[in-house]
């Protein structure tokens, strides 16, 4: 095992002021949200021959459906090809100006703004509907892997150990494993050229994939159809509303109640009578604007694939609403009520690891979240490989409420989620979160049981700083329990970091596994 000291163990958040605060999205190991790093062209074709203002037209291909949600944005189908009129620039790369080429079009509006991760650069591998980008080798099991997908189905992804090289991964049955999920690296060629095997180079990625999918030639199985995916995450409602996040409550029409908490409700509804989302309403006096503002303003920069997307917020009045991206239900409710109740250890893994690459990218970008726990993690689509993410981060530091002071063991306080050293001095740091992430497993492993069963919050208080530790619960692996216990060390700087917790996670049952084939 590797070192698990953390480095970064302090919480150097200190200001709110949104323009000291640099989130690091350009993480150094893997991200599934970021676009692809290698940017190959799918052709022999040179790129840089098509870029720039002065060349020759750039087209885009739409790679999902899309309908516009505001006067500005244009409507598309995924297969469009579309006339790039203007590139994002750095401030605003989510959302490119473009102009349809097809007629049929016409009674529409014809030019627009699109957002960047629905369409891709023409001539580059992006345009390929299975061409995943860089995703990571569990991503793309969980992708292969969900129900519905035949043997054969099979993605292209950057590889994350080998920056600039690309592996093609299979969905697959082995006698012994049953459903399973081979990996093939490519190897590049000097003259551009790309192959698996050394005998069989082909030209281009795609010429590589058109003849896999004829025959099998040494591969597991010959490739069938691209694995399905589904639209990516808006990174916002709107262009507009990118930076204009304060929006009109009249615009938000709340629909279905999908739960209350402590601080007031969440509402399923729709944003401009086009988008849907969830709808947060905090109780009157909880919080105040300002400090509310200050905090939502760095949530808004958080942008990580397993973190909950913060799009909108009403803060003018009372209540205050906050507007997310809408998922399906709580890890918590999931776990105790849904299809949680039959979740099987490796799917607990996989939780784990995504729920660790969340808070990883809250780690590096030296912010904390105070209040991790099954209720604030949700849950989306995908019934045998549910998605995971992270929500509600730094949401409990502007909480003004005397219940919810841990040094009175207030009603509301999440005692047994947090660290001693939180609880006693309010030293909440990304340690304190580790901790909580600990026992969040055990809230995993136990399907949703409440933390120190038998036991009151004043007893935590009590025991816990006296070195009490809950037992290894009976579907937790000695392996899994033996992290627990180093996210509960007493000392704040011998707890894990989140970058590593997250490798132990995703490579639980890799070590023991080859990594990737070799072609006959
Ligand atoms: P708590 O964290 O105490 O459960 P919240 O107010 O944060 O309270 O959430 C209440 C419930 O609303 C959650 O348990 C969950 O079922 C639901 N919920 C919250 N946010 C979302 C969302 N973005 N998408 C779907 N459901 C949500
Ligand atoms: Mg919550």
């Amino acid at each position: 095992m590797g070192n698990c000291c953390g480095k970064e163990s302090t919480d150097n958040k200190k200001a709110v002021d949104i323009n000291d605060i640099k989130v690091d999205d350009k993480p150094k190991r893997k991200n599934s949200y970021t676009k692809d790093p290698t940017n190959l062209p799918s052709s022999g074709k040179s790129e840089d021959q098509e870029t720039g203002s002065g060349g020759k037209e750039r087209h885009i291909h739409a790679l999902y459906d899309y309908d516009a949600r505001t006067q500005d944005d244009l409507s598309f189908k995924k297969g469009d090809v579309l006339i790039l009129l203007e590139q994002g620039d750095e401030e605003n790369e989510d959302w490119w100006y473009a102009k349809h080429t097809d007629p049929s079009y016409k009674n529409q509006k014809f030019e627009g703004y699109v957002p960047r991760n629905y369409v891709a650069v023409e001539d580059t591998l992006e345009t390929q509907e299975w061409y995943f980008g860089s995703i990571t080798r569990k991503e793309a099991e969980r992708n292969l892997l969900a129900r519905g997908n035949e043997v054969g189905v099979f993605l292209i992804r950057a590889s994350e150990a080998c920056p600039g090289s690309i592996v093609l991964s299979i969905k697959d049955f082995d006698k012994t494993k049953g459903e399973c999920v081979k990996h093939y690296k490519m190897r590049n060629m000097d003259d551009g050229g790309v192959y698996i095997a050394a005998r069989r180079p082909f030209k281009s990625v795609i010429e590589l994939v058109e003849h896999y999918k004829g025959q099998a030639d040494g591969l597991c199985r010959a490739l069938k159809s691209a694995c399905p995916r589904a639209a990516p995450v808006m990174s916002d409602l709107s262009r507009e509303t990118k930076d204009a996040w304060e929006i009109d409550r009249e615009s938000l029409q709340l629909n279905t109640k999908l739960g209350s908490g402590q601080f007031g409700e969440v509402w399923k509804g729709k944003w401009n009578k086009t988008t849907d989302v969830a709808i947060k309403t905090l109780k009157p006096g909880t919080m105040s604007q300002q400090a509310f503002l200050a905090e939502a303003q760095i949530m808004k920069q958080c942008r990580h694939d397993k973190l909950v997307r913060l799009y909108a917020v009403c803060s003018k009045e009372e209540p205050i609403y906050i507007v997310t991206e809408l998922l399906r239900d709580s890890l918590l409710n999931y776990l105790r009520e849904g299809e949680g109740r039959y979740l099987k250890f490796p799917d607990m893994v996989d939780m784990a690891g995504q729920i660790a690459s969340g808070m990883a990218y809250l780690e590096r970008s030296k912010m904390i979240h105070r209040d991790l726990a099954a209720r604030n993690v949700l849950i989306g689509d995908g019934d045998v490989n549910p998605i995971v993410k992270v929500a509600d981060f730094g949401l409990s530091k502007v909480i003004e409420d005397d219940e919810y002071c841990p040094s009175s063991a207030g009603t509301k306080f999440p005692i047994k989620w947090t660290a001693p050293e939180a609880a006693m001095y309010q030293r909440f740091t990304i340690k304190s979160d580790v901790w909580s992430y600990g026992i969040l497993l055990v809230e995993l492993t136990t399907r949703g049981q409440v933390p120190y069963p038998g036991m009151s919050n004043r007893e935590v208080l009590e025991q816990v700083p006296r070195g009490y530790r809950m037992p290894r619960p009976e579907n937790c692996s000695n392996h899994m329990y033996e992290i627990i216990l180093k996210c509960w060390d007493k000392s704040e700087e011998m707890r894990p970091t989140f970058e590593f917790l997250w490798t132990f996670f995703d490579d639980y049952f890799v070590s023991t596994e080859p990594n990737y084939q070799e072609s006959k």
